[in-house]
């Protein structure tokens, strides 16, 4: 090791957050911050960006304190952004920011709004990650989800982020689709395995309230019941396993070390700036978020506090929960010499008589000799009634 790791050594680990608030339509089930936006709306939101990261860099002048091990770039749809865009973001961020050296880039990416030409520029500009929606393969499904891309243009697309270098892609996935019967479901995960990504998310589908999925009694209808949705959770398990993803958290599967640093740290508690439009961030004990209005925005990034909302400081008792709500989604689980070096407690002392209970009916398990806590498969399965229990 050089001697600027070892210097990096003592400082503390930050992770960066980016929004991009632009999609070409709104997809029928989504309630992202998200909205269509013409080039001069994607211009003026970048010199805004830009402005705000300059602005906190200078402000928090950290570099002695902090270093940053993952930038996620996320939306809305980061790809609608050109290529000297991004390395407009991404120059001032290594600017005003220590960059770890095995640094973690992601950059969200909808199928179909890929060329050759934006892929070689974003890796140029140091997007190492790139995670690509596709949801599913099949037509009928996407056409219904609002998607803007087909199978084949997701394909193609993939390919040309291959070619381009990428070598650390993610897709996410969706199950519970309405009109998606279980082979439907088998061959996009069939499909999917055939590409071999580094990463693949896989989430059930979630009824947004305000949505036009939420509004439709039609939709209500196609939804998947509860024992086929089940079902489909089943095999995502199984045939990922059989196909070499670990599932290192309750919906994210990686090939060996290519877990996603960024989403990591959220569930180990790493501090995280996000910047733009409506972005949270958690930092020295305090969450606090971006204004949600765009046109107040582009008026505040010059002085950044004064668009950050919703200041809430942790208290020793939300910090405590959420170290066991956010670590135990992790395959790995929390480590007890960890909670007694954060809180000055014993774990057991805390949450002994839940832990025995969950213990006793082999939904959570002690392993590494006994250092890490974690679910236990079945414990996965009922994992939001298990996170109540720990509330104090
Ligand atoms: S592409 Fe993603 S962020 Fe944009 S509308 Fe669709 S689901 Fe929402």
């Amino acid at each position: 090791m050089g001697a600027m790791c070892e210097i990096c050594e003592n400082r503390k680990d930050l992770e960066l957050y980016i929004h991009i608030p632009f999609c070409i339509k709104k997809c029928s089930y989504c309630d992202f911050l998200s909205f269509p936006s013409s080039a001069e709306d994607r211009e003026e939101y970048v010199r805004c960006l830009v402005k705000e990261i300059e602005q906190t860099g200078i402000v928090l002048n950290n570099k002695d304190t902090y270093q940053v091990r993952s930038v996620f770039i996320g939306g809305g749809t980061p790809s609608l952004l050109s290529g000297d865009q991004i390395k407009n973001i991404m120059q001032v961020v290594q600017k005003y920011f220590l960059i770890k050296e095995e640094v973690e880039i992601t950059m969200e990416a909808n199928p179909g709004t890929l060329t050759k030409k934006n892929l070689s520029a974003y890796k140029d500009a140091g997007i190492n990650r790139l995670s690509m929606g596709l949801q599913s393969a099949d037509n009928s499904c996407l056409y219904l989800l609002g998607r803007i891309h087909t199978w084949e243009e997701f394909l193609k697309n993939y390919e040309l982020a291959r070619k381009a270098g990428f070598e650390n892609i993610n897709i996410d996935l969706m199950s519970g689709l309405p009109g998606q019967t279980m082979s439907i479901y088998k061959k996009t995960l069939e499909k999917v395995m055939a590409l071999r990504p580094e990463h693949i998310s896989a989430y059930s589908l979630i009824l947004e309230e305000g949505t036009p999925f939420y509004e439709s009694e039609e939709i209500h209808k196609k939804i998947p019941n509860e024992e086929a949705d089940r079902e489909m959770y089943q095999f995502t398990k199984e045939i990922l396993a059989e196909n070499g993803y670990d599932r290192y958290e309750i919906s994210n599967y990686a090939l060996k070390g290519k877990e996603c640093i960024h989403n990591l740290g959220y569930w180990s508690g790493v501090p995280y700036i996000g910047f733009g439009l409506g972005a949270s961030s958690y930092f020295e004990g305090t969450r606090f978020s971006n204004e949600r209005n765009l046109e107040h925005y582009k008026k505040e990034p010059y002085v950044p506090f004064m668009m950050r909302e919703d200041y809430t400081i942790l208290s020793q008792k939300d910090k405590i929960e959420e170290f066991m709500f956010l670590g135990l989604r992790k395959r790995a689980g929390i480590s007890k010499k960890e909670f007694r070096e954060c809180f000055h407690k014993n774990i057991m002392d805390v949450y002994g008589e839940v832990i025995s209970k969950y213990e006793k009916i082999d939904l959570l398990e002690w392993i590494k000799n006994g250092e890490m806590l974690r679910l236990t498969d079945a414990g996965i399965d009922v994992s939001d009634y298990i996170f109540c229990d720990f509330m104090l």
